[in-house]
């Protein structure tokens, strides 16, 4: 017999059944943890919609605080130029601190171009902010 239930309904709640959610709480998010971006609702207790139990840690972890790994560029002055090295936070970090953080990361200046998998002390003993560089320049 064939359902009237729209595709995407019909992928989401194949599998787990639906836990009851506390209506007031509930959030939606879209799962950013693999590419298959599942539909995630919680009310910060329970999840439903997640595929694995690591959508499940994000939908209640965003309940909390948001986290996000930083991928961008530090400037590199050497004798030979600048250069922009491509770096990422070696840890996820607060979202609403993205702002500053950034602010950090742009008013560093490497004297050398450092391998790929470096790690980049950026912070302070009270606000450490480590970083890894994932890619190489020539
Ligand atoms: S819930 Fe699991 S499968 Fe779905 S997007 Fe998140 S990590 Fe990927």
């Amino acid at each position: 017999m064939k359902s009237n239930m729209p595709a995407k309904e019909k992928k989401k709640s194949k599998g787990k059944a639906e836990k009851p959610l506390d209506r007031d709480k509930a959030r939606r998010f879209t799962c950013i943890v693999c590419p298959t971006c599942c539909e995630l609702e919680t009310d910060g207790t329970e999840v439903n919609g997640a595929r694995c139990p690591k959508g499940e840690t994000f939908a209640l972890q965003e309940m909390v605080m948001p986290l996000r790994v930083i991928t961008t560029t530090v400037r590199c002055e050497t004798s030979k130029g600048v250069a922009m090295l491509p770096v990422k936070t070696a840890c996820p970090v607060p979202l609403s601190g993205i702002s500053e953080i950034m602010r950090r990361i742009k008013s560093l200046r490497l004297s050398e171009i450092l391998a790929l998998g470096s790690r980049i002390e950026a912070g302070s003993p009270a606000e450490p902010l480590d970083l890894i560089v994932t890619g190489e320049l020539d």
